[in-house]
């Protein structure tokens, strides 16, 4: 099974948790530094990967979307400046997408075309679901912003694990003529409990031989979804004075990060969002031409 390798392209400063309590002058970017050393391992494993980009991170450093583009990994969107949709709205949106669709045919050649979108936060949920026929009006073939469970931050409770056909009016239903592919981060079922051991603390903090068990048993099933950011796996990320949970859920496990992703890219096969969503749908017809022979 090939499992999709996301990578969430923003700065230090950009997290929600994080944004309130960071002074304008105290921005001082590490986005470069901390993505290059997830390009070096990248290549060290010869895996491609899913970038979803902040537009303004692109638009301060040019050669860094050129360096991720070049060396044929997917470029997806990820907000021009991370606010969450819920704060956007839809006229905000439309606008952001746009932008983002200048920008990297301006950046990357305008044969680039932008096919998947991870909302910032995860804030694609039943309030905010008027983005989903946005992105299907935009071209684009696949999601990856539903969490399908319920935390503090975000997520959408009893939403499908699979890749699903979405439908536009509800993220959480399937619609199997629906265009849009929605991919969800790696969730594991244990006794009617959802574990969300895709990425974020869990992933941070959690042994790695309980990692890599639970995400060997959901790759029996279906391609599991990881999501990283370059700040969790670079030591110099500028700590900012938080209260002590929100502290803990953004720093918490940071320096044993990038060996932790350097042994998941040894145990298992990744690839980019976008070819584990084709593989997935011709998947999806072997199995319904068996059905119906
Ligand atoms: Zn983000």
């Amino acid at each position: 099974m090939e499992n999709a390798l996301s990578i969430d392209l923003e700065d230090w400063y950009h997290p929600q948790l994080v944004r309130p309590h960071v002074r304008g002058t105290a921005r001082t970017s590490r986005v470069v530094e901390a993505t290059e050393r997830l390009l070096e391992l990248l290549r060290k494993h010869d895996v491609k990967a899913t970038f979803f980009c902040v537009g303004e991170v692109l638009a301060e450093h040019p050669e860094l979307a050129r360096r991720i583009h070049e060396a044929g990994h997917e470029v997806g969107f990820h907000g021009m400046t991370h606010r969450p949709l819920g704060e956007l709205g839809p006229d905000g949106f439309e606008r952001d997408l746009g932008e983002f669709d200048v920008l990297t045919k301006g950046l990357l050649g305008q044969e680039v075309h932008i096919r998947g979108f991870r909302a910032p936060t995860f804030s694609l949920d039943h309030r905010t679901s008027w983005a989903l026929p946005m992105l299907v009006s935009r071209g684009y073939v696949y999601d990856s912003s539903v969490f399908p469970m319920r935390g503090p931050l975000y997520g959408v409770g009893g939403a499908p694990l699979a890749p699903y056909h979405v439908a536009m009016s509800d993220p959480a239903v399937i619609d199997p003529v629906s265009s849009l592919t929605e991919i969800p981060p790696a969730v594991f079922r244990f006794r009617g409990m959802r574990v969300p051991v895709a990425g974020g603390v869990y992933l941070r903090t959690l042994p790695l031989r309980l990692i890599l068990a639970m995400l060997g048993r959901i790759q029996k099933d279906r391609p599991f979804v990881l999501y990283v950011h370059p700040w969790e796996t670079d030591p110099g990320t500028p700590r900012v004075d938080m209260p002590v949970m929100a502290r803990l859920a953004t720093y918490h496990g940071i320096r044993g990060m990038f060996r932790k992703l350097d042994r998941m890219l040894s145990t298992f096969h990744f690839t980019t969002v976008a070819e584990v969503v084709e593989r997935w749908g011709k998947r999806r017809h072997v199995v319904t031409d068996e059905m119906t022979c």
